[in-house]
């Protein structure tokens, strides 16, 4: 017996001959048997776990493996990520149950829907989500669940049949396979034969951007409510087909602490999730310290971490009728690291996660009935709580983007419905064929409300994550929350793009306006092609149909293409942006003529942003994505360790994103200083505009939020500083439309997403302030009444000219984690119209 001895020998030479002599004895629980039939983890990877990270391929060699092998797991593939990875689920129970899997499934979400009550919940299996590592660089899950995977398919008896029998259980064995093949490739090309634990070893600390997120940098588990990214789409897809009663979700943390499992820091759940939620994931982490006391294993719970933003892993299950629960294990990074508690082992570290993972399907096993029943009673609850009346969301300028939020709707469940007639309620018109209707009384109600609803006052001022999420906000689209349900027309059951005028023949020009989504992918399609194309300073009427300041003219004459290549090309333009594009006949338009001279001519955008090295990845990455996905133009990538050999002269726009530290030398400050000087457009987000102050880009004054601390004791000091911090609120801002950093928009007032103590004094000229936080900016989320007294009034956009170019600045996001559509067109019109501010 191999693995007694390993059992025996405890503290630091346990570690170190845990990782030399490696075993699957030193994970797996010796009170079952296994069968020799099925593949072992190392049979396909060629080790042991724990010996190396396991890259993604051979994750999926292993996994279909098994499957291929044991009766018990079935495996789909549910699509694949940006970098063409497969998104793996593996369904594991009983042989019995595989057979009648469709059944079972059918069941168990009846108990979410009305007449459920005579379902009987104590002869129904339990559903259990288990996913590892979204993270990419917190690899223990995904390691360890090489060996769940085995246990499951392998294990024997008794205990084991009586598991599969009462569960089934959706495995996920990566939920980030991009991120997670990123970080073993690091952590393997770095390991030394003679193990080196010495944490300033360059295998503790990856290079930029790390493993963490998924292809384009973002931060995946901050997804599950957007559903942005098709690792998630796939994911939420298994979520609402199973409403799974347990989701696990096993992260890492920093090195020297223990290992965490929720519930959470109990003031900081959001409301919306009953109580009860809070008391199971609370009796359920009995089994996991019970287990982790047997193994010798540190934990700690309810003192960190929260459940309150439901587009986390661990929180989204809370608003759907199911228990999300967080498990953090101190991290080794790589494979031994030297920490506050001893040597850390990669393996260790492991054996950690997997015996969470166990006593997760221990607890779920024992608490069957209670979970099942508790989930009949959250939608029972809910129904009881509906409101008869609905929400209504549109916009008649903007159909792209309010048919975007209807399909995050349509991912999460929601049924929506069209709107029937035009109608007027609160001041605010809705046009049929323009928006969407989502009447209150349905199953998924509380998470609409969750995704709708604006919150300014809370019972905790400290958030692990944003404070606010209003989704009608985050797209800038018309609102509201009390429609009688006599304007709902047909149900949508599959959801279309919004349809677009055709494009008729033009001798003489062609108009784009440039409300739509869609319109910066349009334009940047016709300036590529060489069609010379101009920006409407003024607006106008044509053919009594009014056009808004910032419409795009194309004229036909005097164009390298003729009249019918331009008609066709236009054509393949608006429908490949489902953007409509007007031929007129005349230039003589109410107010400013097609031949004003308040058109200006518009060039090719060539955009490059600033990575690398000191940038945050999350917002370098959104707007990385914003160009490749969204709009399809092209961004270079200009990496801050090559900075000093570029050559700037090749684009017109470059982008800096928010920085943690400082991302540029100083010389690198003057090189860009005559970039702009020679006519470049210099863009920069949030602390840019430090940088920017100190080397003298533009002049800033900066007000300070000075709150000293009263009565606050010792152990109260981190939580009043972070109090004074903004985790990420939304605010509102007056809009002068007149402003090409405007144009495109519809009304004069704007929701800005906000993560930044940054304030800025406005200008004292008045039009040098398109963009200003009104007196009482507050939409929905938490700020403190000083930074609040603070931001009112300030301007969160400057604009200075710098010789023939352009410097420009925003302290808020426009483009937080892909989904705040309403903000985007602020960047795209920078871009664009810079030249012209
Ligand atoms: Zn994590």
């Amino acid at each position: 017996m191999k693995y007694l001895y390993l059992v025996l020998i405890l503290g630091f030479s346990f570690n170190v001959i845990a990782q030399e002599n490696l075993d699957l004895s030193y994970y797996l629980p010796q009170d079952i048997s296994y069968n020799p039939e099925i593949t072992t983890p190392q049979e396909v990877l060629g080790y042991i776990p724990g010996e190396w990270h396991v890259t993604h391929d051979l994750l999926v060699a292993y996994m279909r493996t098994l499957a291929s092998e044991s009766p018990r797991i079935s495996i789909e593939n549910r699509g694949t990520t940006f970098e063409g990875r497969p998104l793996l689920l593996m369904l594991i129970t009983s042989e019995a149950n595989q057979k009648n899997l469709e059944t079972i499934r059918k069941n168990h979400v009846s108990l979410t829907e009305a007449n459920s009550e005579n379902l009987k919940t104590e002869e129904m299996p339990i559903v259990v989500y288990q996913g590892f590592s979204i993270h990419g660089n917190e690899p223990s899950g995904s390691n360890a669940a090489l060996l769940a995977a085995y246990y499951l398919a392998a294990g024997q008896g008794k205990k084991i049949d009586k598991l599969l029998e009462n569960t089934v259980i959706l495995f996920d064995p990566s939920l980030n396979p991009d991120g997670l093949q990123r970080f073993a490739y690091w952590a393997n090309t770095n390991k030394s034969k003679n193990l080196n634990p010495d944490p300033q070893d360059r295998e503790f600390s990856e290079v930029w951007p790390g493993g963490r997120t998924n292809h384009y940098w973002f931060d995946m588990n901050r997804d599950w409510l957007p559903v942005q990214l098709p690792e998630s789409r796939a994911r939420i897809a298994t979520f609402h087909k199973w409403q799974p009663n347990i989701l696990t979700d096993h992260h890492e943390m920093g090195s020297n602490s223990s290992f965490f499992f929720q519930p959470g820091i109990p003031s900081r759940t959001h409301p919306l999730t009953p109580q009860m939620n809070q008391d199971l994931t609370k009796e359920i982490g009995t089994y996991h310290a019970k287990a982790l006391d047997k193994i010798g294993s540190l934990y700690y719970t309810q003192e960190d971490y929260d459940d309150f933003y439901y587009g986390k892993g661990s929180t989204f299950p809370d608003i759907n009728g199911s228990i999300g629960i967080l498990f953090e294990q101190a991290s080794s990074r790589g494979h031994v690291q030297e920490t506050d508690n001893g040597l850390l082992t990669f393996p260790f570290t492991i054996r950690n996660q997997f015996t969470a993972a166990l006593s997760t399907l221990e607890a779920a096993g024992s608490m069957i009935t209670k979970i099942l029943d508790y989930q009949r009673s959250f939608y029972k609850n809910s129904r009881n709580t509906m409101g008869k009346d609905a929400y209504v969301f549109g916009s008649e300028k903007d159909k792209n983007k309010a048919y975007h939020l209807a399909e995050i709707l349509k991912r999460q469940q929601v049924e929506i419905y069209e709107i029937k007639e035009d109608f007027e309620l609160n001041g605010k018109n809705f046009k049929k064929g323009s928006g969407y209707i989502v009447p209150k009384n349905q199953r998924q109600h509380r998470v609409v409300e969750a995704m709708f609803e604006k919150r300014t006052s809370f019972t905790d001022s400290l958030f692990y994550d944003v404070s606010a999420w209003s989704f009608p906000l985050a797209f800038d689209l018309k609102f509201d929350n009390s429609v009688p349900l006599k304007y709902a027309g047909e149900k949508i059951d599959s959801l279309q793009k919004p349809s677009i005028n055709t494009i008729t023949k033009s001798e003489y020009a062609y108009l784009m306006e440039w409300h739509d989504y869609y319109s910066p992918k349009a334009l940047n399609l016709i300036l590529e092609k060489g069609l010379r194309a101009q920006v409407g300073m003024k607006s106008f009427e044509a053919n009594s149909k009014k056009y808004d300041y910032g419409t795009i003219l194309i004229p036909v004459q005097n164009q390298k293409m003729n009249t019918t290549e331009i008609f066709n090309f236009l054509k393949e333009v608006s429908e490949k942006s489902n953007v409509s594009i007007t031929g007129v006949s005349t230039g003589l338009t109410k107010g400013i003529n097609l031949g004003s001279n308040y058109f200006r001519s518009l060039e090719p955008q060539k955009v490059a942003i600033i990575v690398g090295d000191g940038i945050t990845p999350y917002d370098a990455g959104e707007i990385w994505h914003l160009f490749d996905q969204r709009y399809d133009m092209k961004i270079t990538k200009l990496d801050t360790r090559n900075f000093g050999r570029t050559d700037l002269s090749k684009y017109t726009d470059i982008i800096l994103p928010n920085s943690w530290g400082t991302a540029l030398e100083k010389k690198d400050t003057e090189k860009i200083k005559d970039w702009v000087k020679d006519g470049g457009t210099l863009i920069g987000y949030k602390n840019a505009a430090k940088w920017f102050n100190t080397n003298e880009f533009m002049k800033l004054e900066f007000l300070e939020n000075k709150v000293k601390a009263k009565d606050i004791s010792f152990e109260e000091r981190n939580d009043f500083r972070g109090a004074q911090g903004i985790g990420g609120a939304i605010f509102e801002a007056t809009q002068d439309r007149s402003h090409p950093v405007n144009f495109g928009y519809s009304d004069n007032k704007i929701a800005l997403f906000r993560d930044t103590t940054i304030f800025i004094k406005a200008d004292s000229t008045s039009f040098n302030n398109p963009l200003k936080y009104t007196e009482k900016p507050l939409l929905s989320g938490y700020i403190s009444k000083p930074n609040l007294d603070l931001l009112a009034n300030t301007v969160p956009f400057k604009q200075v000219g710098m010789g023939k170019g352009n410097v420009i600045l925003f302290t808020d996001n426009t483009n937080f984690r892909g989904f705040w559509y309403g903000t985007n067109k602020l960047l795209m019109n920078a871009i664009f119209f810079g030249d012209e501010m």
